[in-house]
C-alpha cells in the first residue's frame, strides 16, 4: 500500500486477516492492523508543534518521509531496523522499520501518539545506527540517537503540540512515558520528576477517529 508514499506491507502470519476497509466500499482494502499504521501515519502528517523538533528542522513527517522507510507490521517478534547501521545514509534500497502490533490496535491519539515515538526510533535507527551504550541504551536523550528522537517524541506531544490536536490526558500520558523511559533507555539520564506519574490508563476516548478513506 503506497498511497501516502511509505509502503506498508504486513508480516505472513497476519497477511489474511478480515479487512476493515474495503475497496468496494470506496476504500482500499485494509486490515485493522493495517487501517492502525496508515491512520498513524496520517496523524504524523497532522502534528503540528510551537518549537522545533529537537533532530531535525523539518516536520516529523517531512523528516520520515524523507527516509523512505518501508513499514512491515509484525504481530508477535521485536521491533528493529534493517538494514540500519552507524553512519548509514537512506540505504539505497531502502530501510525497513519492522513494527510490532501485537492486537489489533484501537486507532485514537494515545495509541498513535505511542505508535510514532516507536516508529520515529526506528527511522532514526537509519540515521544513527546503533544504541551506543551496551547496544541497548542511548546515552543521553540530548543526544538525540534513536531513544532519544523516541523520548522527544513524547515530549514535544506533551510540552509543544499545538492546541486542538489532542487532550490534556493525552499530554500527560505522553509526559509520563518521556520520563519513564528516560529512566530505563539511557545510561546517563534519569528522570528527576514525581509530578509527572498521572495515571497511565487515564485517557481520552477515541478523539481522533480516522475513518476508512484512500
Ligand atoms: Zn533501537
Amino acid at each position: 500500500m503506497t498511497t501516502i508514499g511509505v509502503e506498508i506491507t504486513l508480516a505472513p502470519e497476519i497477511q489474511n486477516l478480515p479487512l476493515v476497509c474495503r475497496a468496494a466500499e470506496g476504500s482500499v482494502d485494509l486490515t485493522q492492523r493495517q487501517h492502525f499504521v496508515y491512520a498513524a501515519l496520517r496523524a504524523m502528517d497532522k502534528l503540528r508543534f510551537t518549537r522545533p523538533l529537537p533532530w531535525t528542522n523539518q516536520s516529523l513527517w517531512g523528516w520520515f518521509s524523507g527516509l523512505r522507510p518501508r513499514i512491515l507490521v509484525k504481530a508477535s517478534g521485536t521491533t528493529s531496523c534493517g538494514p540500519c547501521f552507524p553512519g548509514g545514509a537512506p540505504f539505497p534500497g531502502g530501510a525497513t522499520l519492522n513494527m510490532l502490533v501485537t492486537s489489533d490496535t484501537p486507532i485514537n491519539w494515545h495509541n498513535i501518539v505511542q505508535f510514532l515515538g516507536a516508529l520515529a526510533h526506528e527511522a532514526r535507527h537509519i540515521e544513527v545506527g546503533h544504541h551506543p551504550c551496551e547496544g541497548i541504551r542511548d546515552q543521553r536523550v540530548a543526544d538525540m540517537q534513536a531513544f532519544g528522537v523516541h523520548n522527544s517524541v513524547y515530549t514535544w506531544v506533551a510540552e509543544y503540540i499545538v492546541e486542538g490536536i489532542v487532550t490534556q490526558s493525552d499530554r500527560d500520558a505522553a509526559r509520563t512515558w518521556a520520563c519513564q523511559q528516560r529512566s530505563v533507555a539511557f545510561c546517563h539520564d534519569r528522570c528527576v520528576s514525581s509530578s509527572h506519574e498521572s495515571d497511565l490508563t487515564a485517557r481520552a476516548d477515541l478523539d481522533t477517529r480516522i475513518a476508512c478513506s484512500a
